[in-house]
This record gives structure tokens, C-alpha cells and sequence, in this order.
């Protein structure tokens, strides 16, 4: 691929500077830069080849963005609540209707396999439907229970934060990108949005389509730069932290939102585990963990790195599993055909290189898998399994964040649950058993935000009515379902006083009044009165 600049960063300052020509005449949304900025190349994963020269904003940007989005988000959240989910219900069609360029973007950027970018359209697409559907209910005014009944009235409202600023990671380039986003604009937000530079093209593509449906200018602007410099701009002048990434730099994300003091979501690291019961369907525990250890190369959150398998099934399940991993098909293909793609980089495959080599070391056994593929992409790296995974080893707590899953064999539900817990992190589980009243008794025992009962991780994230996000080192705060929404919002309690107030009426002394007061609280317990 030749280096071909479309547009000529000294006339249009605004644009997105794509290598491949056809790409770059898919973006239409901008980024928020100064004329003639710095940029950076970016490169695809599946071959090494340029992909994009992307303009790079700077703090002062960041400041001109949350001017746009502070003006543009008085009229959007005027706007009638049936007007904004209008626009989201549009978005949900032209997400499907054009998600074969999505998937271009999102393969070219991450390297990931057709069918686990397809996850992220399926996943924008439940999410913008839901809150479109449901963001009224969740946020409409609510009666509740005053000091007296009929005496004191209060009505609690839902108010917009303001501007959120939401910094996303490059893994789910199109989720992490836009479905955070959708709740914090339909509850009248505006929306400053920082992705990571490799997942910049996908990010702005579906932003694109969100104008396309109708989204007002300036009410979801994005910036592109480096995260400590304009990641922490666009939290230094958010009136809500959405932050989703490692981790370490969570806490440092936490640490300014406290210093700010404002509210933050931080969807955070997992070293997941699954749990296959004895009397688990075997065959779907197969299929259901080779999905949940390599979806996107295993560079999910979510995605499973520790398997506890029941002694009675161990030889059987792991027979199984290790002939499906070797028999995955690795390419770099923009087509449906391939179970897995590459890693997103170099740093990140040698990090995957450095967990495996150092359990090897150390004395795990490779049941496959186990080496690097530069023969299909510069990053590409085999589904491995390892045994014998002992707590020398850096791969048995620390995530991996790639196509490493470790095996244990356990003897009991209670030995299960407890190695489960033996973790910093509490994101996501999955546990396997033809009783789900069992799967049901093993969860609630297990510390993670989600856990998935004969599915990996699909089942519970895509129940977007549910919330979901992580326990301990894990995060803070919650996305989908009611609190996925109300978290960007302030809450407000209006209560008017009818008849008689709180201090002494008609000439009472205060000490009558403390009296009649004791014998009301008294008789509003026994008629059941909350
Ligand atoms: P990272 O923390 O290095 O970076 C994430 C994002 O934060 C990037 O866009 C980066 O530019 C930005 N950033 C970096 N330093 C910053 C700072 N000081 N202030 C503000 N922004 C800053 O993480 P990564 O390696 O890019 O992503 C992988 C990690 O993300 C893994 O640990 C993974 O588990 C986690 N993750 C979690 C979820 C979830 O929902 N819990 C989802 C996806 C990824």
C-alpha cells in the first residue's frame, strides 16, 4: 500500500489523513485539531502495511472541544426525549446496514477475525436500541415517598452532568469507542470522546453514521492524541470520567476524578475464570471456552485465561479442547472464513512471547499452541494451552491480554469457586453444568460483575438490560441497564410540603409538637408506612 495523502493538512485541518484511499473516503466526522497538526502513521496489524495518518490534537483542542460540546449540549438537552432516541434507532439500522465497512475498519485496525468484529456491531446495535427504547423510562421523573404521606410530596428528577469525557481503549475499537457514549447523549449529555489512535478510523466511522442519523452538530466531538497528555485534558475538564482500559492507568484516572471530585466509571483489567462442572455438556463447554480464551486473540476484557476443569472431566474435556485449538484457522483475511486474527502489535505479542516463555521456563507444559506466526502477519500468534501453570509464574495472575488460557483440575464446586476468587480481579466467569440452579448457587459465590452460565462471556454482555462491569481491581461503576445510564446523570430530590411543615404549628410548644411527632412515627410503623 503506497503513501497517498487525500487532503492536504495545510487547507483542511480538519480531516483524517487515510493511507488507503478508499478508507478515507468513508470518514466524514472530523477531529477536533488545529491547522496543520502533528500526525501519526498507524499501521495494520495483519500485514505491517501504513494505514492512516491521523492529525494529532493537542490540550488546547481538547479545551476548543468542550467549548463546541458545552454550547451544543444546552439545545440538546432541550431536545424532547423522543427526538434524541429517534436518532439512536436510526443509528442502530445504519450500524447493520453498513457494518461491512465497520468490520473493514475494525479487522484493519485491531486484526481481529471478521466474526469477533461482527460481536461489536451486534453489541452497538442491542445497545442502541435498548437505551433508545428505554432511556425514557429510566430517566423519567419519579414519585417517592415523602416524610408524611399526602403531607410532605417529593419528585426525585434525572439532570444531564453536562459534558462527559469518555477515553476508550483500541480492543473494541468499535464498542469501547460508541456504546458508552449512547447513554450519556440520550440522558442530554454532550460527549468529548478520545480513542486510541489504532482504533481512530473505526471510531470516527461510526460517529460518521451517528451524525448521519441526525445527531446535532458539535454534541459528540472526538480528539486523537497520546493518552497522558490529551487523555488527561479530557478528563481534567469533564463533569463525568468514563474510562475503559488497564488497570494502572485507572487508578491514576480514579485519582484525578477524586481530586476533581467527579463521578467516574472505570471498566477495568479481568484474568477470568471458568469452571466446568462434571456434569457439564462437554462438547458445548468445548465450543464455548475455544470462543471465550480467543475471541479478538484473547485481547477481551472479558475473555477467559484461567480454565478449572472437574477431575471426573479434565481428560476428556482437555482431549477435545486441545485438537479444536490446534485446528483453528489463523489468517489475516477481511473475510468470515478465519477463527482468529492477529494481535493489535508488536508490544502486545511480546508480552504474549514473554508469559508463555517464562511459564515454559519455569516448567508448564505447551498442550498447544505456543509460538509465534510471522509466516501469516508480523503479530500473529497461536490459541495456546497451558498446563501445569504453577504461582511462580507471571501468566497464572497477571493478564495476559492475548490467546493464553492455563488449565487446572479441581475436585469440588467449593474448591472452584474458592481458586476463582484467588484473583486482584473480579471482571468476568463462566461456569459450565447441566444444573443451572448449581451454575446459579456458584455465581453468586464468585466475586466478578458477570458471570455467564454455559456461555463465556457472550451471554451476560449482551444482556444489555443487566449491568455489567468489574468487582475489586476490576472497576468502578457499571455499564448497560439502569445504572449504565443514570451514572451520567445528577439526580435531584424536589419535595413540596402541603398542610403543616416541620416546625410547631397552631401555637404548639416544641415539646408537644416532639410528642405528637413521636406518636405519628409511632402509628406510620405499625400501618407498614417505608
Ligand atoms: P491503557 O490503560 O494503556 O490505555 C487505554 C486508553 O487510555 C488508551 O486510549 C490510552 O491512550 C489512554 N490513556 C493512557 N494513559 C492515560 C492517562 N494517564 N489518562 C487518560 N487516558 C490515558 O490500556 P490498553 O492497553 O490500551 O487496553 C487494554 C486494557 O484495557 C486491558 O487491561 C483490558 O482488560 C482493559 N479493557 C477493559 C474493558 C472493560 O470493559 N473492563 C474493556 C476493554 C479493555
Amino acid at each position: 500500500m503506497a503513501e497517498d495523502l487525500l487532503v492536504d493538512p495545510e487547507t483542511d485541518p480538519w480531516a483524517t489523513y487515510a493511507v488507503d484511499p478508499g478508507l478515507s473516503r468513508r470518514l466524514t466526522a472530523r477531529v477536533v485539531c488545529a491547522p496543520a497538526p502533528e500526525t501519526v502513521l498507524t499501521h495494520t496489524p495483519m500485514t505491517g502495511a501504513p494505514l492512516a495518518r491521523l492529525p494529532q490534537s493537542t490540550p488546547g483542542d481538547v479545551t476548543v472541544a468542550y467549548a463546541s460540546a458545552r454550547s451544543a449540549q444546552r439545545s440538546w438537552s432541550r431536545t424532547p426525549m423522543p427526538q434524541r432516541a429517534r436518532i439512536f434507532l436510526r443509528f442502530h439500522d445504519l450500524v447493520l446496514e453498513r457494518q461491512s465497512e465497520l468490520l473493514d475498519f475494525m479487522q484493519l485496525e485491531t486484526g481481529k477475525a471478521r466474526m469477533h468484529g461482527f460481536e461489536e456491531i451486534a453489541d452497538t446495535a442491542m445497545v442502541s436500541r435498548h437505551y433508545a427504547r428505554r432511556a425514557a423510562g429510566y430517566l423519567r421523573p419519579h414519585r417517592r415517598p415523602g416524610a408524611f404521606p399526602l403531607i410532605s410530596r417529593p419528585v426525585e428528577l434525572r439532570h444531564p452532568k453536562g459534558v462527559v469525557g469518555i477515553v476508550a481503549p483500541w480492543n473494541y475499537s468499535l464498542s469501547m469507542s460508541i456504546t458508552d457514549a449512547i447513554p450519556a447523549l440520550l440522558a442530554g449529555n454532550a460527549v468529548v470522546l478520545l480513542p486510541d489512535n489504532q482504533s481512530a478510523l473505526t471510531a470516527l466511522a461510526a460517529v460518521g453514521l451517528l451524525y448521519e442519523a441526525g445527531l446535532p452538530e458539535g454534541v459528540l466531538q472526538v480528539v486523537l492524541g497520546d493518552g497522558p497528555t490529551v487523555g488527561g485534558a479530557v478528563f481534567e475538564l469533564a463533569d463525568y470520567v468514563c474510562f475503559t482500559g488497564s488497570t494502572a492507568t485507572g487508578r491514576l484516572v480514579a485519582q484525578n476524578a477524586a481530586r476533581r471530585l467527579v463521578g467516574a466509571t472505570l471498566e477495568l483489567g479481568g484474568k477470568n475464570a471458568m469452571y466446568v462442572a462434571e456434569d457439564a455438556n462437554i462438547g458445548k463447554a468445548v465450543d464455548g471456552a475455544v470462543q471465550a480464551c480467543f475471541s479478538s486473540a484473547g485481547q477481551l476484557c472479558i475473555s477467559i485465561e484461567r480454565l478449572y476443569l472437574h477431575q471426573l472431566i479434565a481428560d476428556e474435556f482437555l482431549d477435545a479442547f486441545v485438537v479444536a485449538v490446534q485446528s483453528m484457522r489463523l489468517s489475516p483475511a477481511l473475510t468470515f472464513d478465519a477463527d482468529m486474527g492477529s494481535l493489535v502489535s508488536a508490544a502486545q505479542l511480546k508480552k504474549v512471547i514473554a508469559h508463555v516463555e517464562d511459564a515454559r521456563s519455569k516448567g508448564a507444559v505447551v498442550l498447544a499452541g505456543g509460538r509465534a506466526r510471522p509466516d501469516i502477519g508480523p503479530y500473529f500468534y497461536e490459541p495456546t494451552v497451558l498446563a501445569d501453570v504453577t504461582a511462580a509464574m507471571d501468566v497464572r495472575d497477571e493478564e495476559t491480554f492475548g490467546p493464553v488460557v492455563s488449565v487446572y483440575r479441581v475436585s469440588s464446586d467449593d474448591e472452584a469457586i474458592r481458586r476463582a476468587n484467588e484473583s486482584d480481579y473480579g471482571l468476568n466467569a463462566s461456569v459450565w453444568t447441566r444444573d443451572v440452579a448449581r451454575g446459579r448457587r456458584i455465581g453468586r459465590l464468585i466475586k466478578a460483575g458477570t458471570v455467564n452460565i454455559n456461555d463465556g462471556y457472550a451471554a451476560a454482555w449482551a444482556s444489555v438490560g443487566a449491568p455489567m462491569g468489574g468487582m475489586k481491581s476490576s472497576g468502578l461503576s457499571r455499564r448497560h441497564g439502569s445504572e449504565g445510564i443514570t451514572k451520567y446523570t445528577e439526580s435531584q430530590n424536589i419535595t413540596a410540603q402541603h398542610v403543616v411543615g416541620f416546625t410547631p404549628p397552631f401555637g404548639l410548644s416544641a415539646e408537644r409538637w416532639a410528642r405528637t411527632l413521636t406518636v405519628a412515627l409511632g402509628a406510620m410503623k405499625r400501618a407498614g408506612i417505608r
